[in-house]
């Protein structure tokens, strides 16, 4: 099981052959937004124009087939906070006023969860016995807070999820070739993982280099889960691909990483 790239004309997404229900990891391609949100840009932001989101929106609902009316999101703000939505949360996506989270779960079939990202590691969840979803948006210091973790012990207490059944999926961020820090980051990651987090830091000098996508595997693997699959895309290395904070300093669309709620057995 892996992390497998399908196109379908311009639309290029990323999705995970362990995870049944729709879902995906977009990429650059595929979308209408010009300039430097070239093309699928999938979040409101300043330079951008509300109807090109709508539309790149419209288009990842179509691939998914998801009711864009029913796509729940987040406002993002590094926090360790994870949100329990229902079908009452489908008020519309096209604005800015969710409540602070960092990741969605959701059991109400029809509803569909997207987190974003351009570097922090997108992370998907889904237990194909209870049908729960879940979407979480980890940067570093969501990494730290290990809210991948506290996304599934929001599905067991909620949902009734157990982690052996959950398949996770994490998706493309800045890998440790390019996620160069000072000693901040990897102080905190040991502080919070102990030294078998040591094996995903190298040195070099006076900086470090973390890998985030294996310390947010080893955060689920304690949690519980078993069934992981892991992208091997930086963003960082493929800017022309996707979006990378770093890379662009910030003059930059968004990824999305994208799960739908289905009736179990469907
Ligand atoms: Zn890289």
């Amino acid at each position: 099981m892996s992390i497998i790239t399908k196109k379908d004309g311009k639309l290029e997404i990323l999705t995970a052959e362990g995870i049944s229900a729709p879902h995906c990891f977009t990429t650059r391609f595929g979308g209408v937004s010009t300039g430097v949100l070239d093309s699928l840009n999938i979040a409101i932001k300043e330079g951008e124009q509300a109807e090109n989101v709508r539309e790149n929106i419209r288009i990842l609902s179509d691939a998914l087939d998801f009711d864009m009316n029913a796509l729940v999101t987040t406002r993002q703000t590094h926090s360790d906070i994870v949100r329990v939505v229902t079908k009452a949360d489908h008020i519309s996506c096209f604005h800015r006023d969710y409540p602070e989270c960092d990741a969605l779960v959701t059991a109400d079939p029809g509803t569909a969860l997207m987190v974003f990202t351009a570097d922090c590691t997108p992370i998907l969840f889904h237990d194909p016995v209870t049908g729960a979803v879940g979407a979480a948006h980890a940067g570093w210091r969501g990494t730290v807070s290990q809210i991948g973790a506290k996304t599934v012990a929001a599905m067991v207490e909620h949902f009734g999820c157990a982690p052996a059944n959950i398949r996770a999926a994490i998706g493309p961020n800045i890998g440790q070739c390019h996620f160069q820090t000072d000693a901040d980051v990897p102080d905190a990651m040991l502080e919070a993982f102990g030294e078998e987090a040591e094996r995903f830091i190298r040195v070099d000098g006076d900086k470090y280099y973390v890998n985030l996508k294996e310390i947010n595997a080893l955060s689920l693997r304690r949690a519980g889960v078993v069934h992981i699959e892991i992208s091997d895309a930086c963003t960082a290395c493929q800017p022309h691909r996707f979006w990378s904070h770093r890379v662009t300093k910030g003059q930059r669309g968004s990824q999305g990483a994208i799960i739908v709620c289905k009736e179990v057995g469907q």
